[in-house]
């Protein structure tokens, strides 16, 4: 009994190996850095991160905003999405969280559409500030200058950069692109949205310094508006996963196969959000994975390894830098079990 057990196991091994084998066109997956990205090594990098860390109990919701402390902190998901739109999935991926300070990446992304790279660097900078995402010591130290979107005085810049006749136009422009980078159309959690612009006195004393720096020319208060309920979509983890896959797959959606980004700009966005986008922990987390990321205190983080996969975990407990510490363990686990660190690169050759 023992021993046929076993022989049915292997032999369904076998089976899932074979199958999987067969369900991935060869090319792209030499092209996806060989079999470290085959369908077995991905579903199984993922099951293990979950078990890994499912049971962890460090840190706590964000609750600066009220309604992000009543979220479900026990959510956990993790999903990963290939180039080639291939899709694996582990625990809760259907539950869905506020996007937050993820927002803040694809705006930019729609300023660099509409407006080109330079007008973001001249704007806001493409530098790390080193302080907190919504410091006003920031925003004093160069005038507005130097610093980046990945922080709230530079992302509601960049809100206030996206062009329209209307804050109905803008807004419009703002969800449809997101909804484009998802594959799905995403929609506003309204009592996010609401606690948040009941709560957002001190973003919109940001946004009125950069007025008066002259970087944002619009409503600084309609801007910060914006931005609020822009960080008030709602998404889950395959959502957000999708949209990094959008940005590893050189700004085409690879499940949809829409442009969402011109090619050329996506390294633009991927720089920025490898200088700032886990707070002021970006230094280490790029350390440890050699990703661009991007966390926001609903509690995902999403991070792109260009040319092999989009990667998002939502889990809402945060650390002390604001960063859900269940997903950076997990996505940098899943990471590097796949080879998915940009920098790392075997030698091919010894030289003469
Ligand atoms: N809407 C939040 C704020 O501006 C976003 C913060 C975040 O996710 O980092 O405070």
């Amino acid at each position: 009994m023992m021993s046929r057990n076993y022989f049915s196991a292997f032999a369904a091994v076998l089976v899932a190996i074979a199958m999987a084998a067969m369900s991935t066109p060869a090319p792209a997956r030499e092209a996806a850095g060989a079999d470290l990205l085959s369908p077995v090594s991905v579903q199984a990098a993922l099951d293990s991160a979950y078990v890994q860390f499912k049971d962890l109990k460090e840190g706590a919701n964000a609750d600066y905003i009220p309604a992000l402390a009543k979220v479900d902190s026990n959510i956990f998901g993790i999903v990963l999405v290939t180039t080639d739109g291939r899709v694996y999935t582990k625990g809760d991926v259907t539950s869905e969280v506020s996007i937050q300070s993820i927002s803040k990446v694809f705006t930019m992304a729609k300023v660099i559409e509409e407006q080109g790279p330079a007008a973001i660097e001249s704007n806001m900078g493409v530098d790390a500030t080193g302080q907190v995402f919504n410091s006003i010591n920031a925003v004093e130290q160069y005038k507005g200058a130097e610093m980046n979107a990945m922080v709230n005085p530079g992302a509601i810049t960049a809100t206030s950069m996206v062009s329209g006749s209307s804050r109905e136009e803008i807004w419009n422009k703002i969800l449809d692109y997101y909804s484009d980078f998802a594959g799905r159309k995403l929609s506003v959690n309204q009592e996010v949205f609401k606690s948040e612009s009941e709560t957002n006195q001190r973003n919109q004393a940001i946004a009125m310094l950069m007025y008066a720096y002259g970087h944002i020319k619009a409503d600084p208060l309609r801007a910060t508006d914006i931005y609020t309920e822009q960080c008030s979509v709602n998404v889950n983890a395959k959502d957000l996963a999708t949209m990094a896959g959008t940005l590893a797959n050189g700004g085409t959606n690879p499940l949809t196969g829409k442009v969402v980004l011109q090619s050329s700009y996506v390294p633009n966005v991927l720089a920025v959000m490898a200088t700032a986008g886990l707070y002021d922990d970006s230094g280490k987390w790029l350390y440890t994975t050699g990703l661009p990321g991007k966390s926001g205190v609903g509690g995902g983080i999403i991070a792109v390894s260009p040319g092999k996969f989009g990667i998002a975990v939502i889990s809402p407990p945060l650390d002390a830098a604001g960063n859900s510490v269940k997903a950076q363990k997990a996505i940098a686990a899943v990471s590097n079990a796949l080879g998915g660190n940009p920098y790392a690169v075997t030698p091919t050759s010894r030289g003469k």
